[in-house]
């Protein structure tokens, strides 16, 4: 479907609601039904049906819609955070016996998810480099169930070539799940290489105005029901009918934002592979970039996220790299209009904690929607900073 026809247009029935152009927002937990027929011929498809919102909410509903339509699945669901929207996806799907392939180092709490809870319910998960498709392939057993991506991979951007994994993944009878929260809808479509289930944190590109922590899981119907009817409605992850409607707000800029994030980070990239206090730069789209034939394949932008090693010799320099910065701001996640730094030395030296796997040197950078130029001011001011 035609990406201004989703945004736009698709799910809105206005006439429903005295032509309101912005949808409203139905704040309610329960609906009533004009004859006990009608509730029952409801409660046959809860999914679908306007009956209590831990299930369904017309809202919620617009949104759905409009996510589905984005990922070219036949629907989708819309969780409390993108950590739901993974575990429900997950655990639906696993149960104790089973095992999973997961790409190493995915998102933090997928990680616990895997390794830890998963683990005590008796599902085995291996963690496996997902760059070539014969490394997977050699790790299948007779109860591999799962095969669990994140393609571009969280901080070093590590991709899987996802038409391998799905052809794969399909040949042996396993459910292939990506995050694709890093690409976004716009620049990756994974349903259209063959993968089952795409999950999102809808708190970063899709709602992109760092307001909403939200999660999104577009599969087939069959899958949307099962999963709702298994863990959705039992974990009862939901997002509020506020929550929704200031999501849809956002999705009417998606496309403009991501697109504005990605050609500034292509700018930026640039600069600062180019900058001598930057050892090594990883961004998905740069020709320096390991896997960049695979990136430019398999998708058409990538977004904000760059990574940088900064050559220096000590964390007090890292640290003064990133407190001299202005207009790029100390804070977790990303996404959203504003440009961020996340310097791994935060996830250092912490009393009682071990050190992040990842070294103290390498930063992350979001960038945001303004003006590349103004960032990249920023940026060098605080590089030229950094001491010899
Ligand atoms: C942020 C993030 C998540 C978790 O999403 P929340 O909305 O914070 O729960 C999952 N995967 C990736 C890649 C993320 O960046």
């Amino acid at each position: 479907m035609n990406i201004n026809e989703i945004l736009t247009h698709l799910g809105e029935n206005r006439d429903h609601y005295y032509n309101a152009v912005a949808p409203p927002v139905i704040q309610s937990s329960n609906f009533v039904f004009p004859t006990v027929e009608s509730m029952r011929n409801a409660l046959e498809n809860e999914l679908y049906e306007h009956i209590y919102t831990r299930g369904n909410n017309p809202t919620v509903d617009i949104l759905r819609k409009k996510l589905a339509a984005l990922e070219n699945a036949e629907d989708a669901l819309v969780t409390g955070s993108g950590a739901a929207a993974v575990a429900a996806a997950v655990i639906t799907n696993v149960k104790s016996g089973d095992h999973v392939l997961c790409v190493e180092n995915p998102y933090s709490w997928t990680y616990k998810l895997f390794a830890v809870i998963l683990k005590n319910f008796g599902v085995e998960t291996e963690f496996i480099d997902g760059k070539e498709i014969n490394n997977i392939s050699g790790r299948i057993r007779q109860n591999t169930v799962m095969l669990y991506l994140e393609s571009p991979n969280s901080i070093t951007y590590e991709l899987q070539d996802l038409k391998a994994c799905a052809e794969l993944a399909k040949k042996n009878g396993i459910i292939t799940i990506i995050d694709n929260s890093h690409a976004s809808p716009i620049f990756q479509k994974p349903i259209d290489s063959g993968i089952d289930i795409v999950v999102h944190s809808a708190t970063k590109y899709i709602n992109g105005h760092s307001d909403v922590v939200a999660g999104v899981i577009c599969a087939n119907s069959g899958m949307i029901n099962k999963i709702f009817n298994a863990t959705f409605m039992t974990l009862g992850t939901i997002i509020s009918p506020h929550d929704a409607a200031l999501i849809i707000r956002g999705l009417r800029t998606l496309e403009l934002r991501v697109k504005r994030s990605d050609e500034s980070a292509r700018k930026i990239a640039e600069y600062l592979y180019r900058h001598p206090k930057v050892e090594k730069m990883l961004f998905p789209l740069h020709p320096s970039f390991p896997q960049y034939e695979l990136a430019s394949r398999q998708m058409t932008g990538c977004g904000g996220l760059i990574t940088i090693k900064l050559n220096v010799d000590s964390k007090s320099k890292v640290i003064q790299f990133a407190n001299t910065l202005t207009r790029f701001m100390i804070a977790v996640s990303w996404g959203g209009y504003e440009s961020l730094i996340l310097p791994s030395i935060v996830f250092h030296d912490i009393p009682g904690k071990q050190d992040s796997s990842i070294h103290w040197s390498w930063v992350r950078l979001y960038v945001g929607i303004e003006d590349p130029e103004y960032l990249w001011e920023d940026l060098k001011n605080a590089l030229d900073a950094i001491s010899d």
